[in-house]
């Protein structure tokens, strides 16, 4: 049998208390008690000396101080096998402890039933408790340390058998350790939630630890040679989350898959009053179309672009239902996935009669993060975190600051295709250029180095449908040069964010070509 001659046990879970207790007793080891578990003891006739008796002094500050004593510590830490450490208990009649007994103040529980109430949260933070655990943990060859309610039977068991051994001890510090890492990791959390509130307001310093787990692994990264996972984050909130749907049809998605997803979700979370649809390819949309229903909505952002619509991902902002599906299949090219908030089930059955494969995602609840919303970016050796690129679009106050009919206001039809063009260069990667016409997209250029080329692009994809459509570029336009090539391509109005030092010469291309523009005062990089 181990050599437990003193046992302090101090906790805040009395389970199992008891029943330890009596045993150790029963084998001649003393009992040492903080205030309520020496009453606990004590109710159930066990002999417990009461930790201010060993301390000489009452328990402090309303229980913040009652074993931080030398007499504890140094009873716990002293080496045994070290002749100074034996002297220094000697000279100062301190007796070692072999054992703690110890669980915290329940924190997690408190701010789960109180989030409100700080400093109560506060007055859960155990101190001295861990100040115990850690200590017999790091003297684990000469202290043994049980935290846990359900180690108790094992122990008693090793120790009654005489089988307390190094791998043993060494397995108890261990479990104290990490014991001790989850109960500050919730700490840390807490004071996490409070930073993120409070510095959003000043300076965006997100102090917050990013707790992921494994949600499951990939095939492959964006290449096959290259490893990936997916991760699911507590702390980083996104609004609907792709990690929610309920994948109806089709094989598990890839890293590819889940890339445009999120891309086509973000875009058609965007929409909201009237049936949308887009189509996206390689996180960029190559058609974006809204109407009364989702059928010519699809119909009309294929439109867009259907070379580039091959092997896309589709989504939806209503139901899928028969007539949307037949619209889908009706001679087109192959479609990947579909994003939708739901399908009926005779368009389940349409779409996976025509393609086998096809991956039906339903998301129940689509709706757009108000905030907390974050995007990381990773650099070597750290990362990039900035908010998601939200809640800025409304276009309810729209500065026109070129062009004819400056006293008019705008049409609605004027006012949904601008709308339209600017979600799709927001949503397109930089440089980014966007023409509408009709409620839906006719041209892209995307990822320009110049804005000028985007412009081009976008107009060569139109062939000539921009006529009399609206522009929209992600960022001001440096030169006046883009304005001619719009007018060289009938477009009507154009919007852009504006706050280039040469606005005044893009104001005046637009007066002379009489062509509308618009101010919105917000760029949108996505890089
Ligand atoms: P009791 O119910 O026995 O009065 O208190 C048990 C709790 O007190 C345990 O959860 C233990 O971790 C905690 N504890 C022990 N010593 C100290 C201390 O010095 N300061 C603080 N804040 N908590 C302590």
């Amino acid at each position: 049998m181990s050599n437990i001659k003193r046992a302090l046990i101090s906790v805040a879970e009395k389970k199992g208390i008891v029943e330890l207790a009596e045993k150790l007793s029963e084998n001649g080891v003393e009992i040492i008690a903080t205030g309520g578990t020496a009453e606990k003891l004590k109710s159930n006739d066990i002999d417990v000396m009461e930790i201010s008796e060993l301390t000489g002094y009452p328990e402090l500050l309303a229980g913040r101080v009652k074993t931080l004593h030398p007499a504890v510590m140094a009873g716990i830490l002293a080496r045994r096998s070290n002749e100074k450490d034996i002297e220094d208990l000697n000279d100062n009649e301190i007796e070692p402890i072999d054992l703690i007994v110890c669980n915290l103040y329940p924190f997690e529980n408190k701010v789960e039933n109180n989030p409100d109430d700080h400093s109560g949260i506060l007055e859960e933070i155990d101190i001295g408790g861990q100040t115990l655990i850690r200590s017999a943990a790091k003297n684990y060859q000469d202290v043994l340390v049980l935290t846990d309610p359900e180690q108790y039977a094992g122990f008693l068991d090793t120790y009654t058998e005489g089988n307390i051994d190094k791998k043993y001890r060494s397995k108890l510090a261990r479990a104290a350790f990490s014991y001790i890492a989850n109960y500050d990791g919730a700490i840390s959390d807490y004071f996490g939630s409070l930073d993120v509130e409070s510095d959003q307001k000043d300076n965006f310093q997100v102090s917050f630890n990013i707790k992921a787990e494994l949600d499951r692994e990939l095939k492959y990264g964006e290449n096959p040679h290259q490893k990936a996972a997916v991760y699911r984050s507590k702390d980083l909130l996104s609004g609907t989350s792709l990690l929610s749907a309920r994948q109806l049809n089709g094989d598990d998605l890839s890293y590819n898959n889940i890339n445009d997803s999120q891309a086509a979700l973000d875009l058609i979370l965007e929409f909201d009053e009237h049936a949308a649809t887009a189509i996206i390819k390689h996180t960029n949309p190559c058609g974006l179309a809204i109407a009364h229903s989702p059928v010519v909505a699809f119909r009309k952002a294929y439109a867009g672009d259907p070379q580039s619509a091959y092997g896309s991902i589709v989504a939806f902002n209503r139901e899928v239902g028969g007539s949307v599906a037949r619209e889908m299949i009706g001679g087109r090219k192959y479609i990947e996935i579909v994003l939708a908030p739901s399908y009926t089930e005779e368009a389940v059955e349409a779409l996976v009669d025509r393609w086998s494969d096809i991956k039906l995602l339903e998301l129940a609840d689509m709706k757009i993060a108000e905030k907390n919303d974050y995007e990381i970016k990773s650099i070597s050796g750290g990362f990039l975190l900035q908010e998601k690129d939200i809640g800025v679009d409304d276009l309810a106050d729209l500065k026109q600051v070129a062009g004819p009919y400056k006293d008019k206001e705008i049409k609605e039809k004027e006012l949904k295709e601008l709308y339209l063009a600017t979600m799709a260069a927001k949503h397109v990667k930089s440089n980014a250029i966007a023409l509408a016409r009709g409620e839906a997209i006719v041209g892209i250029g995307a990822g320009q180095m110049s804005r000028v080329d985007a412009v081009r692009l976008a107009s060569k994809k139109a062939a000539g449908r921009q006529f009399g459509g609206v522009l929209a570029s992600d960022a001001f336009f440096p030169y006046p040069d883009a304005i001619e090539i719009a007018a060289e391509n009938n477009i009507k109005s154009i919007i852009q964010p504006g706050g280039s030092i040469r606005d005044e010469d893009v104001i005046k291309a637009c007066d002379e070509h009489g062509i509308k523009m618009y101010f919105t005062g917000y760029r949108h990089f996505k890089h």
